[in-house]
């Protein structure tokens, strides 16, 4: 419950003005929560009125998908752009493809997006966008022709200059090459409109590593700096075994932790001697396959049904890197009671509040995750400098670029903490570091 008149007030507004949009809610409340004592120090905020104008999307679009099977049927799926705020940059954030894509996720996803790419140091607006399409099975040629559906519609509302969607859940190189095609066939332009490019197009070296190597560089910084401690030996469960979750127990790796388990919507794998992770590419980069797999592949590894399980496996650092809400009180009371040192979010929300709550009563070292997965964007941005200057960096100048911004976002969040007389609260610091340069903004800009 907060204590300050004026967030509690925008904050029921915003729960009348938005009825079920439960994800949204949970987000907003998150960040009202933490910006209390800022604002409270802030009269200006309340004046020119910059929560009500946070919480309501500059502009948000949903559109009608249509697209034919490889048998000739017609599908009908639900396409959603939000450009949340452009006060520091233009519009940026990923497209997620997945069945359970509604109103209220994109805005959860497009309204924390605004203080990841704020922390980036970048100048980058927040957005988040995608269809309740799942690309799970289908074929490449139907997921080229959906890709084409759904750029239809939106390269009417995006543009270089003015708002560059990426990657998401869904949304990985092959529908990024797909809509990138369409748009440049539809606009006659070929212009760095979208991030997480072929190589070949425009991309950029690391974008591909970026969310998972950015994570353990933030993780890394900040079992340094607030426990003298490193990832080296330490015993790592990561679940998901999609982009971020990948390349993080990749870069776990490389520093010398022991990743022993990984997951996907259907179960998760135990691999005690450490996840070999040219299985898990094998599986699910090149053939798109489940996870369990990789138990019928590695003698010594277990498959166990059901993906929530995943966290009642005793380790000190736990990443989550799948999805919103994955882990719960529950998860969180038993990951404490073995012993967890460190959790860094890797996905979008993936801890409920209660569970956050959890971690940070019982001094669980806590990366929230628009500090900690902010490394796509990022790179993203990187990419988009590349594209303007027309210039190609290599693999070592953006990974080095990468670690400097993450280890920065960590400093900035903690110095933040500090400030707000909560030393350590990377929650707390995260929101107000990346919330502050978007109200100045506001405030500088004039009313819109
Ligand atoms: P992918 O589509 O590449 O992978 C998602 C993974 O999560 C898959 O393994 C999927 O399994 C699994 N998953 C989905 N739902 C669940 C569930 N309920 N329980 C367990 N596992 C589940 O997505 P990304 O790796 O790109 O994204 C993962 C998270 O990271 C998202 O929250 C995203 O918003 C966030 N993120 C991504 C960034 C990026 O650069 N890609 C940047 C910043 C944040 P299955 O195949 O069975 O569905």
């Amino acid at each position: 419950m907060m204590t300050n008149a004026y967030l509690n007030a925008v904050y029921q507004d915003t729960v009348r003005r938005n009825q079920g949009e439960n994800e949204f809610l949970q987000a907003v409340l998150e960040v009202f929560t933490s910006l209390e004592p800022y604002v409270e120090r802030h009269p200006e905020l309340a004046a020119h009125g910059i929560m009500e104008r946070l919480v309501e999307p500059e502009r948000m679009v949903t559109f009608r998908v249509t697209w034919e099977d490889d048998g000739g049927r017609v599908h009908v799926n639900r396409g959603y752009r939000v450009q949340f705020s452009s006060a520091i940059g233009p519009y940026k954030g990923g497209l997620r493809f997945h069945p359970s894509v509604n109103a209220s996720i994109i805005k959860f996803l497009g309204f924390e997006q605004i203080f990841k790419n704020s922390l980036t140091s970048l100048a980058l607006g927040g957005a988040k966008g995608g269809a309740d399409f799942d690309p799970k099975g289908r074929s490449d040629g139907e997921v080229m022709r959906f890709c084409q559906a759904f750029m239809t519609e939106l390269h009417r509302h995006i543009g270089a200059n003015c708002d560059v969607p990426a990657g998401d859940i869904g949304v990985g190189s092959r529908e990024i090459g797909y809509l990138f095609g369409q748009y440049k066939r539809l606009c006659n332009n070929f212009t760095g409109v979208l991030t997480g490019k072929g190589l070949q197009f425009g991309g950029s070296l690391t974008r591909k590593e970026a969310t998972g190597y950015g994570l353990l560089y933030f993780v890394e910084e900040m079992l340094r700096s607030l426990a003298h401690e490193t990832v080296f030996g330490k015993t790592i469960v990561v679940s998901g075994s999609g982009n971020v979750a990948i390349y993080a127990v990749e870069k776990a790796t490389h520093l010398g932790g022991r990743v022993i388990a990984m997951s996907d919507s259907g179960g998760y794998i135990v691999d005690e001697g450490g996840i070999r992770l040219d299985v898990v590419k094998a599986i699910k980069e090149e053939e798109r396959g489940r996870i369990s797999e990789y138990a019928r592949r590695v003698p010594g590894s277990r498959y166990v049904e059901g993906c929530g399980g995943i966290w009642s496996l005793p380790c000190q650092v736990a990443l989550p890197c799948a999805t919103q809400n994955e882990l719960d009180l529950a998860a969180a009371r038993t990951l404490v009671e073995n012993g967890v040192m460190a959790v860094g979010e890797g996905a979008n929300m993936p801890c409920t509040a209660q569970a956050v709550a959890w971690f940070q009563e019982h001094g669980v070292l806590f990366a929230p995750a628009k500090a900690a997965n902010a490394g796509g964007v990022a790179a993203s941005g990187l990419e988009m400098s590349q594209n303007a200057m027309r210039a190609t960096w290599s693999f070592e100048q953006v990974n080095e670029k990468l670690r400097d911004i993450m280890i920065n976002i960590f400093r900035v969040s903690q110095e933040a903490a500090e400030a707000c007389g909560r030393p350590g609260d990377l929650v707390t610091g995260a929101n107000v570091a990346g919330f502050q340069k978007v109200a100045d903004a506001m405030l500088s800009e004039g009313l819109y």
